[in-house]
């Protein structure tokens, strides 16, 4: 029997790949860019649909890339080595399913060779959401979704 190759996601540890192989196994769903509220009291996070305002929704990319993390302080830069610390990543990001030793889902882009499953699946935030910064802070708690999740 012939031997079967092994995907690089598999057969790799995150500390391994190279910066394209890391950059791939982001599924391009922008999930990461709505907005978050924290609950007081149980330290409970619930996802909104409203986004970050400098994303562009139609590709679900970031208009100032370079720039992310001094425009938006809570914006991260992920690693191999803090993915497991942002409990608030969404529960079909391809960096916290590989981190938790999981496989990446059938409509992930190095699954299927194109981005449109991500939207065909519904898990790109295209055509779900708006700006957060058409929304008063005070009013976010009433744009709590649950389409997206960390749980
Ligand atoms: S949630 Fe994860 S997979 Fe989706 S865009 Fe953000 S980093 Fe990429
Ligand atoms: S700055 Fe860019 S990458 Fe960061 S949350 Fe906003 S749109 Fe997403």
């Amino acid at each position: 029997m012939a031997d079967t190759v092994k995907p690089f996601w598999k057969a790799k540890s995150m500390q391994e790949m190279d910066k394209q192989e890391w950059e791939s196994l982001c599924d391009g769903c922008a999930r990461c860019c709505l907005e978050k509220l924290e609950c007081e009291d149980t330290g409970d996070v619930y996802f909104t649909h409203l986004v970050c305002r400098y994303l562009d929704q139609e590709k679900c990319s970031c208009t100032d890339y370079q720039n992310r993390t001094v425009l938006v302080p809570h914006c991260v830069q992920l690693t191999p080595e803090n993915v497991l610390e942002y409990k608030w990543l969404p529960n079909t990001c391809g960096y916290r399913l590989i981190a938790e030793g999981k496989d990446l889902p059938d409509w992930h882009p190095l699954i299927t060779g194109t981005h449109d499953t991500v939207l065909e699946a519904g898990i790109a935030v295209t055509g779900k959401v708006i700006s957060e910064e058409n929304v008063p802070f005070d009013e976010w708690e009433e744009h709590i979704i649950t389409w997206a999740s960390c749980d």
